[in-house]
């Protein structure tokens, strides 16, 4: 049958006396992991005699103890629930209510915060200070067709989803990427991503302790350490989504000759690094690569899918492009009656995988909405062009009818960010009478610098086609932005719809 233990786990074993995670408070062999693992897999056992498919919620900063319990609760046959550490008491309370959790587990950091909740929910409550039981010598063994993960989605059109994944999910999307991208047990990574996405739980921290490499966790993201920590000299792979890219390009930019050398030459030391989560404006992808020698990787994924497109780890990679699909993905682009598109037309994204998820948490109609004769529906648009995916944007929010045309918010933007005076922007579709929907853009202008509408339009007419013109501009400090840094369009929808 599928009971085995858990793939993760048995290759661990064969790491037992590498390091897996080192942060500021030392270092964690594979064996520590394992070790730990098991107990705080006991501790929930002694909590609920069956655990399986069970709940677990957990707020845990990044480290050492955020990876312990994580497959503690798989080791007990559980579905992790990672909470995000930047949410209010609210968002909390909504993701612990909606996975409907029975067990939460806390960092005594976030007592006060979640304490209540557990009270008024009536939800068992283990903090990771308390002393930890011997483990028990058998574990359950577990299917891997079951449950394993239930991860929500940004939140950037909607309320977030609970997507479920099982352990089989899981292990597809690790392998794909191990297998493109080349991971081997001598990688060591840098990371200071959010643990409640996936792009920090699977491609950044998974896929490195599936090969038995070195993870180096920080707390946070923090420009300057980041980049001390590339100068050290001894990361090989790096990952981020497009809005770090860009502090880190203002933090180099700070520095001063001396230090922008070393900072380069640690990117030189590197053999990947890749960015995805958002569109990568092509902009910074150019000012990287003259900081870092680095034609960054960018690729495509989401909660649902895990990552579906990528550009080569060998060979050339095109600005504005996420590449082709991964191993053991299927891609296609379909039109309004699921008629596969002609080759230069764009259409929604399809992907079938071993790594699609299995369902939106205890939403049935949901999940029948997404999915037909097992191609789960994206929501996104692409084109493919010289063979190559480029991203139009998801259907709901950047996909502006206008007039009789679609227009690709992502497209104008690219081209609003080459204006001097525009320093960041945000294109989005706003309800109109005569048009069906206007393109509106918010801008955040260079500091000291200012834009009318008029010199805007023109300027912008001169590469645009003019129903792809902004109607209308409003100028803010900083685009509405969610946990992940991604723009939040209906936040910024609402500028103008309150106008
Ligand atoms: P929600 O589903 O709650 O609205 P979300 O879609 O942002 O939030 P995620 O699963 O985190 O949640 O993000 C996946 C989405 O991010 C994709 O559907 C796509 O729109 C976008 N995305 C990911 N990678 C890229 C990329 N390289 N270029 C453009 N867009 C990307
Ligand atoms: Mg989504």
């Amino acid at each position: 049958g599928n009971n085995m233990n858990l793939p993760l786990i048995d290759r661990a074993k064969q790491h037992g006396n590498k390091i897996a995670i080192a942060t500021t408070e030392g270092s964690f062999f594979y064996h520590d992991l394992l070790q730990t693992s098991a107990k705080i897999a006991t501790i929930l056992l002694n909590n609920i005699k069956d655990l399986q498919e069970q709940r677990v919620a957990f707020l845990i900063p990044s480290g050492f103890q955020y990876v312990a319990t994580q497959w503690g609760i798989w080791r007990a046959g559980g579905i992790a629930v990672p909470l995000c550490v930047s949410h209010p008491q609210p968002e909390l309370d909504y993701v612990i209510a909606d996975s409907g959790a029975s067990i939460i587990i806390a960092h005594p950091s976030f007592e006060a915060l979640l304490k209540p909740i557990a009270q008024e929910r009536n939800l068992r409550f283990i903090l990771t200070s308390e002393t930890l039981p011997e483990a028990v010598s058998l574990l359950p063994e577990i299917d891997i067709t079951r449950r394993a993960l239930i991860v929500y989605t940004s939140g950037t059109t909607g309320k977030p989803k609970g997507v479920v994944t099982t352990h089989q999910n899981i292990q597809a999307q690790i392998t794909s990427l191990v297998s493109a991208w080349e991971w081997t047990s001598e990688d060591r990574i840098l990371h200071f991503l959010p643990l409640h996405h996936i792009h920090g739980i699977i491609n950044v921290l998974s896929c490195s302790l599936w090969v038995g490499a070195e993870c180096d966790m920080l707390t946070k993201f923090d420009a300057n350490i980041v980049w001390d920590r590339i100068i050290e000299g001894n990361l090989t792979v790096f990952m981020a989504v497009p809005t770090i890219y860009v502090k880190l390009i203002t933090a180099w930019e700070a520095a001063d000759r001396n230090s922008q050398n070393k900072m380069s030459d640690g990117c030189a030391k590197m053999r990947l690094m890749v960015s995805g989560s958002a569109a990568l404006p092509v902009q910074v992808l150019e000012k990287w690569r003259n900081i870092s020698g680095h034609f960054l990787l960018e690729r495509y994924g989401m909660t649902e899918i895990g990552m579906a497109l990528s550009n080569p780890l060998h060979g050339e990679r095109l600005a504005g492009y996420v590449g082709k699909p991964l191993p053991e993905v299927e891609v296609r682009l379909v039109d309004e009656s699921e008629n596969i598109v002609s080759p230069g037309k764009s259409g929604e994204i399809q992907v079938k995988s071993p790594g699609v998820f299995l369902e939106y948490w205890q939403k049935p109609e949901a999940t029948a909405k997404v999915f037909r004769d097992g191609w789960f529906c994206t929501g996104d648009f692409a084109v493919v062009e010289n063979d190559n995916y480029r991203i139009l944007g998801r259907m709901s929010v950047d996909i502006i009818k206008t007039g009789g045309y679609k227009v690709s918010a992502l497209e104008i933007e690219e081209v609003l960010r080459t204006h001097l005076n525009i320093q960041e922007c945000a294109v989005v579709g706003v309800l109109d009478s005569e048009w069906g929907e206007r393109v509106c853009a918010a801008l955040v202008l260079q500091s000291g610098s200012n834009l009318t509408l008029k010199t805007l339009r023109s300027w912008a007419k001169e590469r645009l086609a003019t129903y792809k013109v902004p109607t209308q501009i409003i100028t803010v400090e900083d685009l509405p932005r969610n946990a992940m840094g991604k723009v939040t369009k209906p936040s910024v929808a609402k500028l103008f719809s309150a106008l």
